[in-house]
């Protein structure tokens, strides 16, 4: 008997990471629906079951150490091992772009650091903490940006950018120390998505953007580890 993988979703009770949920459940996983708006975390994911999927809440702070390992050590009680994760909880710390407040000369260290916080290390921590759960098999995902694209690097922004640089530098060691095993490990820019982060102008749906994450969520065994996607497509770091 085949059981059907397990993937977790790091703040997903509203915006991308709720449309990833939704789609790798639609593809046969079970989903564990993270966020740490527990009322509102709940309402997601029995939406979602109600729905026929296989989708269970579990509260977790991506930034609180305590959260990640009673998330962590659920998981290893109910189900054992898991085959996904997706790093997608973020946040825009930065003044609004395009105000002069969004400028590096304004911007406040500890602007920076909650970016740092958030964006990069509680991914890194989650990594550590749940990829050992993987037993040398699965995928992670960590949702990142064109605007951590060293190669497109602009003004504005520097809380954001930089967190989502760092991101990207823990995907390349993670995936540099995971060589040899059949875990993947990717950078993904959804592209500019309508969520309350992107902005009612932005030019993607939720179901264009989160289509990318599941991409890379669920790689064949010979799929890329160590890479940066938009829309299931290599990009420059
Ligand atoms: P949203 O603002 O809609 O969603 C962000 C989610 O992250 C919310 O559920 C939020 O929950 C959660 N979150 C933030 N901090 C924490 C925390 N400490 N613990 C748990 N959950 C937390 O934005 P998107 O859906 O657009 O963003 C999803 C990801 O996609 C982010 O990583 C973002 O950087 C990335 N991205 C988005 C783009 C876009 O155009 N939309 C473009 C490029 C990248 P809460 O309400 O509790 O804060």
């Amino acid at each position: 008997m085949t059981v059907s993988p397990v993937a977790i979703v790091t703040g997903a009770y509203r915006g991308l990471g709720l449309e990833a949920a939704r789609q790798l459940a639609a593809a046969g996983h079970r989903v564990v629906l993270t966020a740490r708006r527990e009322a509102e975390g709940r309402a997601a994911a029995e939406k979602l079951a109600a729905g026929g999927a296989d989708v269970r809440f579990a509260p977790l702070d991506v930034t609180a150490a305590e959260s990640i390992r009673a998330l962590r050590d659920m998981l290893k009680r109910d189900f054992g091992r898991i085959d996904v994760l997706v790093n997608n909880a973020g946040i825009f710390p930065d003044p609004s772009p395009g105000s002069p407040e969004a400028s590096i000369f304004e911007a406040g260290l500890d602007t920076i650091r909650a970016g740092f916080e958030t964006n990069t290390l509680a991914a890194l921590r989650l990594c550590q903490e749940l990829i050992p759960l993987m037993e040398g098999r699965g995928c992670v995902v960590n949702v990142s940006s064109g605007m951590g694209q060293l190669s497109d690097m602009n003004g504005c922004c520097p809380a954001y950018r930089l967190s989502k640089l760092a991101l990207n530098g823990v995907t390349r060691i993670f995936a540099d120390e995971l060589q040899g095993t059949a875990i993947k490990i990717n950078s993904v820019c959804p592209g500019w998505v309508r969520t309350e982060m992107g902005g009612p102008n932005a030019t993607l749906s939720l179901e264009e953007g989160a289509r990318g994450i599941v991409w890379a969520a669920t790689l064949p065994a010979d799929g890329p580890s160590g890479g940066f996607f938009r829309h299931g497509e290599q990009i420059p770091w």
